[in-house]
This record gives C-alpha cells, structure tokens and sequence, in this order.
C-alpha cells in the first residue's frame, strides 16, 4: 500500500486526524491494534467539554470514515518495522485474525451458541462476554471476532469443530506500508491500580477505578448502566474518590494526569444522577479543573451531600459488608479521616502505551514515555501520545498534526 499518511492508533486522535487528512485530499492508512476503532472514548459512559456519550462524537466520524475512500482502516494491526526517513517511509504491519469468515447473521446464530466466555476487556474484567463477540455497541467495524486468549481453549476448538463460521487456525498477515508522513496517536492506559499496594485495588470488590467507573455507569457495561457495588449488585449509599491514585507520586507517576479530578467531578455527578441521597466523599491534595471548569468544581462544592477532603488517601481496607474504609492525614487540620463506603473509586492516571511499545523509528520521548514532536522528520506525535490531555485538546492537536506532516510534506 502506498499512502500519504499513515496514522498509528485508532483512538480519538487518530480518528481524527485520518478524518482531517483524508478531507484535504490525502491517503490515509489508519492502524489500530484492537479490532475496533475508538480507544479510550468509546469506552467512556460521557465526556467532555459537552458531557456527551461516545456516541455523539464518534458515529459521525465513523461516518466521515465509512464514505472516504482515501482512508483504508486495518483493525487488529500493529507495526513491527518501520524504516526510512521523511517523505518515505516503509512500515510492516502485522494484521491479527480475527478467526471467523461467515456471514453477520450466520455469525449472530454461532455466537449465541459459543460455549466459552473470556473476561470482558472492554469492561476491564467486570463482566464476562462470549469468546465469540461484538466488542462493543459501537464498534467499528461492526463485526464480530473471537478473543485471541479463547483460541487455545478446547471446549473452542471443539465448538469450532461444528461450526462453518469460525476458523481457529488463521494467521496474522503482514501487509507493507509506503507512507510519506507517520502520525503517531498511540494513546493511553490507566496507571496499573495492582502497583498500589496500600489501596488494595485487585483485593477488594468494591474498590475500582475511575475507567471502570465509566463502564459501571454505560448503558453497555456490565450492569447496563446501573451504579451498583461489584461485590454483590447493592445499590450505592455512599462512595468516595480516591484523587491522584498513584500520580504526582515519585515511586509511581511523577506527574499529573491533567483530567482525573475533572473525571471525578464527571463521576460524582453520574453517581448524583442515580443516588440523590447517596454520600460522596472526595480526597483531594488539590483539585485541577482549570478555566471554566472551575464552575464544574463549584457545583461539586455547592451539594451539601458531597464532602471534600484535603488529603491524600493512604489506605483502603476491607471493613464490614462488603464497606471499604478510607484513611487519609487531612493537609489544612493534620488530623487522621476515617470514612466507610461502598465503594472507592481510584482517579488513576494517564500511561502513554509508547512507553511499552515504542515507536519504531528512532523518536525522542521523554522519561514517562511521551513522544515529544520537536524535528521536522515527517513524523508527529498527536494526542496523549505526547502529553495528558483530554479529548477536546487531543482533536486539536491531532488536526495540529495534520498540518504539521502538510507542510513537511511541502502542503502537497
Ligand atoms: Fe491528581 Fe487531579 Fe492531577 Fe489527576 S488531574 S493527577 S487527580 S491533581
């Protein structure tokens, strides 16, 4: 394939700049590494600036993608050589099976019958889903694939055995790219709650982060939209934000997220919605909400039902019912709080996945990972890739990108 720009990473960054290219003329490749489009977004119950479900941003873009023929989308691909320098670069990408070949219909009738569940990725573990299975409801492309990790399984294989849509023994193809402009839009995972040993994240049920917070509150996640404890489906009557969860912590990250109080904010008000008696406790160092979403702060502050806490919280441990307590040295009293809920909801941070995966073409990130866009080779980092961000600075930046490889490209 040879195209103007190939993007790495299919979240809202990469979306967007494919949609900002492919319109001013330009041949997109657009590769993601799970099988649909959407990232981080679209696993989100709502988001900012406007507090609008996935839906209203995506499907239009999706649609944008649909009908250009300039954007080829490889889902399930991920490079593993990219070669060259500006204006020509050679990028091998390896293409994942998806492992099933008949019709939507044929297929809807198999995963019906699937035997085999798999921990449900997209909900981040708290629900089970067919091995067989539609990621989501607005996954793009809308089709089905079966989970890599139920491949192995015999009581799969025995299932494949008998049924004409499936076929466990596909390889992964690799297809070569010639693309004269990289955007690099790799995106994010949470911080790894397990790391924090004092908050038993992993241990305890009730104890969760704030990306599961988004599927507990969706209409597809795993309680269909319902607040509930994990631990047994019990309505909420009190819950408590654990603020900086591992960020601007020297033994995990260093550095402030930017969007985790302001996702706290979000989720108290989800909570809120469903809970009008409920008590919300939040434990903050400080809040960062900065501009116009002071007021979003202020509202917080404003319900005489939600609590705010100087501090930072130093354990969560089990107490009775299936209730969490928090402990956290308040920073203006220096006196020890104690508060019991049903569930803590950590405010993880942002991990740049090019910290795992790093970009193969020889780019300068800085020692958290962030690529840092700062030469004029044909390559440009866009999204949380290069720093924390929230959405709406990600498309910013992600159209920024576009006109970044434009002008390397000589506005050709
Ligand atoms: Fe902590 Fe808030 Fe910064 Fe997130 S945005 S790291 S919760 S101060």
């Amino acid at each position: 394939m040879n195209t103007d720009v190939l993007i790495i990473g299919g979240g809202i960054a990469g979306i967007t700049a494919a949609v900002e290219a492919a319109e001013v003329g330009k041949d997109v490749v657009l590769v993601e590494r799970e099988h649909w489009l959407g990232g981080r977004v679209v696993q989100m119950h709502k988001y900012f600036p406007k507090l609008c479900p996935p839906v209203c941003g995506l499907e239009i873009n999706f649609r944008r993608i649909r009908q250009n023929p300039k954007i080829k989308v490889l889902t399930g691909a991920s490079p593993t050589k990219i070669e060259g320098d500006t204006g020509a670069y050679k990028a091998s990408i390896i293409i994942e099976p998806r492992y099933v070949k008949g019709d939507f219909s044929e297929l809807t009738e198999c995963a019906d019958k699937c035997p085999v569940e798999v921990p449900n990725r997209f909900n981040f573990g708290l629900s089970k889903v067919k091995a067989l299975h539609i990621a989501n409801e607005l996954a793009y492309p809308f089709g089905y694939f079966v989970e890599k990790e139920a491949v192995n399984d015999p009581a799969m294989k025995e299932f494949a055995a008998g049924c004409d849509c499936i076929d466990l023994d596909m390889q992964p193809e690799t297809v070569e790219v010639n693309a004269k402009s990289i955007i690099y839009a790799t995106g994010w995972e949470p911080y790894d709650a397990n790391k924090l040993d004092n908050l038993n994240f992993g241990k305890l049920d009730n104890v969760v982060t704030n990306m599961m917070m988004e599927r507990m509150a969706s209409a597809g996640g795993p309680s269909q939209g319902k607040i509930t404890r994990p631990s047994d489906g019990n309505p909420i009557t009190k819950a408590a934000f654990v603020q900086c969860a591992g960020s601007r912590d020297e033994k995990h990250l260093p550095y402030c997220s930017a969007i985790c109080c302001m996702a706290s904010l979000k989720q108290n008000r989800y909570i809120r919605e469903q809970y009008p008696d409920a008590e919300i406790h939040i434990f903050f160092i400080d809040a960062r909400t900065p501009g116009r979403w002071e007021d979003f702060l202020q509202e917080v502050e404003d319900d005489p039902k939600t609590i705010i806490h100087r501090g930072k919280v130093a354990r969560i441990e089990e107490a009775e019912n299936g209730m969490v307590t928090l402990t956290a040295e308040n920073t203006l009293t220096a006196k020890l709080e104690q508060v019991t809920v049903d569930l803590a909801i950590l405010a993880t941070g942002m991990v740049p996945n090019a910290i795992k995966d790093k970009p193969h073409i020889n780019l300068k990130q800085d020692k958290y990972g962030f690529i840092e866009n700062i030469d004029n080779s044909g390559v440009v980092a866009a999204g949380v890739a290069a720093s924390p961000k929230d959405v709406a600075s990600s498309n910013e930046e992600a159209t920024g990108a576009v006109a970044r490889v434009m002008k390397m490209m000589g506005g050709k």
